[in-house]
């Protein structure tokens, strides 16, 4: 069974059809290197849906223009974790944006993902476990794999007996807002160079892909698609976008629409001991009835990382339960 907070399967992944356009709110893409999305749709049937990134390189606005940025330090700008040969070989994504593995998996799981259901509390049986649920339900578990952010994870399992637990809820997660905005290609200036910019000394605008230049299928003919990445502040951010990309871009007249969103807490950050702290939790869960920890605030922060740290978690819990199964006297 899935428990599910929100009305909505995905949690970062928000992949929306406007108009003939494919709009992403969080991720738009993984490295072209990482087989665990790819395995994944090879096993959902959606393996030919994968789509290749087209245009390449990112430039650095300094202020006055675009100059050339060598493609390692663009990443680091832009806080991906990979080297040099990994941005090198590209971006992957779907051909209906990041959301399409998460629903054909939901159509696979369908009758056992429960929606609107936050688990407010996690008591320790015997064997196994009552998953309390806000409004007052509980489910009986034989065991958990606990795929929620860092800052809920942490407070639900100290609250369980895991102590220290608490210090994972501390984890700081950055907050941006992006902003996807439509235009007619008619209203650019001149041709777009590369897949966006990241800006050198960011205040109101941190970066800009061109998605529709990025990825195939992302805008209709004669329209073109670009997503701004902004730090919070105060305004509209859709308006600040574009008035930022106006300048840079040479945009006349008004976007078609724009899409806005806020991630409060988007991105976690992790810290020195953050390797540490995640082992010796994952010890101490080894003392409570089977449940594992999963997802972002972990093992990595992209999507494919966060796929590999559900399936790790998967397979270490089959193991201990099948083994207490065996033996249930076993520790
Ligand atoms: C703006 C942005 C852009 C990004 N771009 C990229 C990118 O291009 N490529 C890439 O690889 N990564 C990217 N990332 C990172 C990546 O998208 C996320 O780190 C990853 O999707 C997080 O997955 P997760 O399952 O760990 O957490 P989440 O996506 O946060 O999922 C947690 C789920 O748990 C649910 N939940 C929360 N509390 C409860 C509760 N109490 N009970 C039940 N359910 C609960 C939530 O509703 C949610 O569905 C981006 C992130 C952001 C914010």
């Amino acid at each position: 069974m899935v428990l599910e907070s929100e009305r909505h399967a995905g949690g970062t992944i928000v992949s929306e059809q406007v108009d003939g356009f494919v709009v992403e709110g969080g991720p738009d893409g993984f490295l072209a290197g990482e087989p665990e999305l790819p395995d994944l749709a090879a096993e959902l049937g959606i393996g030919d849906r994968l789509v290749d990134q087209q245009a390449r390189g990112t430039a650095l606005w300094n202020g006055t223009e675009l100059a050339p940025l060598d493609e390692g330090r663009a990443a680091a700008l832009l806080g991906i974790d990979a080297s040099k040969s990994e941005i090198a070989a590209g971006f992957r994504s779907f051909s209906a944006g990041m959301a399409e593995p998460v629903a054909v998996l939901l159509e696979r799981l369908s009758s056992k993902v429960k929606f609107a259901q936050g688990v407010s509390g996690l008591i320790p049986r015997k064997q196994g476990w009552h998953v309390a649920v806000t409004g007052g339900s509980v489910h009986e578990a034989d065991a958990i794999v606990l795929a929620l952010p860092a800052y809920t994870a942490g407070r639900l399992l100290e609250a369980a007996g895991a102590s220290r637990a608490r210090e994972l809820a501390e984890t700081p997660y950055l907050p941006s807002i992006t902003v996807s905005l439509a235009y007619l290609d008619t209203q650019l200036s001149g041709p777009l160079k590369g897949a966006g910019f990241v800006v050198e000394s960011p205040q109101h605008l941190r970066a800009c892909t061109y998605a529709s230049f990025k990825f195939p299928g992302r805008a209709p003919r004669g329209h073109v698609l670009l997503r701004a990445y902004l730090p919070p502040q105060d305004g509209d951010p859709a308006q600040i976008a574009h008035a930022q990309l106006a300048g840079i871009l040479g945009i006349r007249g008004e976007p078609l629409w724009s899409r806005t969103y806020h991630w409060n807490r988007g991105l976690p950050r992790y810290r020195a001991q953050h390797a540490e702290q995640v082992a010796d939790v994952r010890k101490r869960l080894r003392r409570l009835p089977p449940i594992e920890i999963a997802g972002a605030g972990y093992d990595g922060a992209g999507v494919s990382a966060c796929v590999r740290s559900g399936r790790e978690a998967a397979r270490r819990l089959a193991s201990t339960t099948r083994l207490s199964t065996v033996n249930p006297n076993s520790s």
